[in-house]
């Protein structure tokens, strides 16, 4: 982290007008990037770019961050380019001299279009009139303009921002990610996963807080061995993360950031907020109702009707406005008028702001009955005017997250439930409680029973909810010994503290499990989700697929084998785990082979740098990423080949499946929510446990 190794190879690059960054240092990073299948090497680059910012032009830091994960606003802020791919191929051909025949032809060669732009540049032999050097601030102000122009004469004023973009970026790089931002397809997955992570290191280092974590100069910081620098950022990372599940959006994080650096005072500076979406809390899976009363031993514990319909988050102010978001953040409130007219007849007088959360379910508008999924999503998306209501919902309420004014997130749920219960009023079919009953692992069949009528009921299964925060020595105990037994693969001295360091935080993740705080973005065993179709099938995994072979005889058309990969959420790359050939139809086989076609806009110029694969025969294609797989498998193994995992469960070797068999597209989940390593190897340790001690885990039910 020496200053003159920031990012190697800027000498000159970094300031352009005025003092401001240049475009050129954002691209000489993504460069960089893009030329390393080191993780490490990813991360360090991002935080040496946002240090030389952070030092050098704070003002530029926003800009930065957003063109770097490549968007312009968070989710629920509809900030749209609109752009189509005729303006990209006008201003090549406008700036860079190419006629139609040529762009056509550079098109069906390289696909990408940032790849085209950078050809195009390449060949371009004359100047419109001289570049001027783009800035990050210029760039990311001319796709803000870009996205706020609107109504007649747009298209054209938009052209003009896009040509004046493309005739100022230096050299055949810049074209490139110009373009490529421009499309929102930056290719480089790994930074948008790694900047909350990059922003807490970077921070650290440039301007060391006088915080209880972290006493430390920034020399003596640089100075640190490696271990002792890990040690060194959890707290850190732990406060950035902490705070943009809070309130996820860069415009509120980066001011307070550069204010107050990286410190507990973050923590209150950039807290939830009314009419901002929090990441949602997300449920762990268990594989059936054994398992599940086995992880909750010894805690009071309840049951809740798992609806199937949409999550919705309704945040309510003292003044009666209402906003309405979705899992994903998108704002929603347009189409749920009914709702919003709705929670003045909810809202007990003692309420005058509220966060809630609950599912959003179709219902049979007399009788109540629940509906499908496949119903609730008929129902229009936009604008819907309430008489025009076709599908009637009810939502079922399970959470209260904010009340007069207080956050509730560090509440007990049994406390946040009975406020839930106590304060909103129920208005029958539209708006209830989720049907519960409180139980505890002796209660075995009464769960049983309540899952059964939970399935009766057309639900997809029961989400299962610690309810008190009650610490319980005896299980942390016992989760200790558990975690300890998986430290024994790497008994020599360097592998084992390379395992220690891995088992750290899980360790503290099962700690807070036991809790029965609210825990924006967090996966943990505080909420079980028990579907119907894991007590019967195999456990599944989400995966995302990256590469494909071309198929043998019959299959010589499609892509088959397909590579599928997991995610290593603290490094952003996709690491693979298992070549699948089964599970597929031939109308399914053509549908990926067009989506991926050679040369199409989803197939990569060679492998890409965030992707871990070391097996043999290298694929035909690269793929990107796009879409997330539900994947079967007989089970989990150990592999000299797969990467998948590497250093959770063994030093040298990854994870891979025996026998996966495609299930489904996962339509609904991005690839960021594709399983992780850590998830997989989770599911391998319990699938060994199983396999030592077949008769404690399975109980009759
Ligand atoms: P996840 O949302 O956990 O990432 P997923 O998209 O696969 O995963 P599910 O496995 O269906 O979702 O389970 C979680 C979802 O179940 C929640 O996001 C929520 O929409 C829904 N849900 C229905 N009933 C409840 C309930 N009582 N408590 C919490 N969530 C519920």
């Amino acid at each position: 982290f020496k200053p003159a190794n920031y990012v190697a190879g800027l000498q000159g690059l970094w300031t352009a007008e005025g003092g401001n960054a240049s475009y050129a240092l954002l691209t000489r990073c993504f460069v960089l990037v893009n030329s390393t299948q080191s993780r490490i090497k990813i991360v360090d680059t991002l935080v040496n770019l946002l240090r030389v910012i952070i030092e050098g032009d704070p003002s530029s830091l926003l800009p930065t961050v957003w063109l770097a994960t490549n968007s312009i606003s968070p989710p629920y802020i509809s900030l749209e380019l609109g752009l189509g791919g005729s303006a990209i191929s006008k201003a090549l051909k406008t700036i860079c001299g190419l006629d139609g025949r040529t762009l056509k032809t550079l098109y069906d060669k390289v696909g990408d279009a940032g790849d085209v732009a950078f050809e195009a540049k390449k060949r371009q032999s004359f100047t419109l009139r001289k570049p001027k050097p783009l800035t990050i601030k210029g760039v990311y102000q001319s796709l803000v303009k870009i996205a706020n122009t609107q109504g007649t004469g747009s298209g054209e004023i938009k052209q003009s921002i896009v040509n004046k973009l493309l005739q100022d970026a230096r050299g055949p790089e810049e074209s490139r990610y110009i373009v490529r931002t421009l499309c929102q397809h930056l290719r480089i997955g790994a930074v948008k996963t790694t900047m909350l992570i990059a922003l807490s290191r970077a921070f650290l280092l440039s301007r060391p807080p006088n915080a209880d974590f972290l006493l430390k100069s920034q020399e003596e910081l640089v100075k640190l061995k490696k271990e002792a620098l890990a040690e060194v950022w959890v707290r850190p990372e732990e406060i950035v993360k902490a705070c943009f599940a809070k309130r996820p959006n860069y415009n509120d994080l980066i001011p307070v950031l550069l204010e107050v650096g990286v410190c507990d005072e973050l923590l209150v500076k950039c807290g939830l907020t009314l009419h901002i979406p929090l990441r949602p809390m997300l449920g762990s899976i268990t594989r059936d109702l054994s398992e599940m009363l086995t992880k909750l031993q010894g805690r009071d514990f309840t049951c809740e009707y798992k609806y199937d319909g949409q999550r919705a988050q309704v945040h309510c102010d003292a003044r009666g406005k209402v906003s309405i978001f979705s899992r994903h953040l998108e704002l929603m409130t347009d189409k749920y008028p009914d709702l919003v007219a709705l929670i003045p007849k909810i809202r007990g007088d003692e309420v005058s702001s509220f966060i809630m959360e609950g599912e959003v379910v179709a219902v049979d508008k007399e009788s109540g009955e629940l509906k499908t999924f496949q119903t609730l999503s008929n129902r229009a998306r936009k604008d819907v005017a309430i008489g025009n209501v076709k599908v009637a919902v009810c939502l079922f309420a399970f959470d209260l997250m904010y009340l007069n004014g207080e956050p509730l997130l560090d509440r007990a749920f049994r406390e946040r439930r009975e406020l839930l219960r106590s304060l909103f009023t129920e208005v029958p079919n539209q708006f209830t409680s989720v049907k519960s009953i409180d139980a505890t692992s002796l209660d075995s069949e009464t769960v049983l029973e309540f899952f059964k009528s939970a399935t009766d009921a057309k639900c997809e299964g029961i989400m299962v909810k610690i309810l008190d925060n009650l610490p319980n020595p005896k299980l942390d105990e016992e989760a200790e010994k558990d975690l300890l037994k998986h430290e024994s693969p790497a008994k020599s001295g360097k592998g084992k503290k390379k395992v220690d360091k891995e088992i750290e935080p899980e360790k503290k993740s099962r700690r807070k499990a036991l809790l029965a705080t609210y825990e924006p973005d967090k996966r943990l065993d505080s909420w079980l989700k028990v579907k119907k179709d894991y007590s019967t099938t195999f456990d599944t995994l989400d995966l995302i697929p990256i590469a494909g072979w071309h198929g043998q005889g019959r299959k010589a058309k499609f892509w088959s084998p397909v590579l599928l990969a997991v995610r290593n959420e603290e490094t952003g790359s996709l690491e693979a785990v298992c070549k699948c050939i089964s599970g597929f139809t031939d109308t399914f086989y053509k549908a990926n082979k067009d989506f991926y076609a050679e040369g199409g806009e989803h197939v990569l110029g060679g492998k890409p740098g965030y992707v871990e694969y070391e097996g043999g025969y290298p694929p035909d294609v690269w793929f990107e990423p796009q879409e997330v797989w539900e994947m079967a498998f007989a089970d989990i193994t150990i592999s000299p080949t797969y990467t998948a995992a590497i250093g959770l469960v063994s030093e040298e070797k990854g994870l891979s499946l025996r026998f996966p068999r495609f299930l489904k597209k996962r339509d609904d989940k991005s690839i960021e929510e594709a399983s992780t390593n850590h998830f997989l190897a989770g599911l391998w340790r319990k699938q060994e446990e199983r396999a030592s001690a077949p008769q404690e885990i399975k109980r009759e039910d």
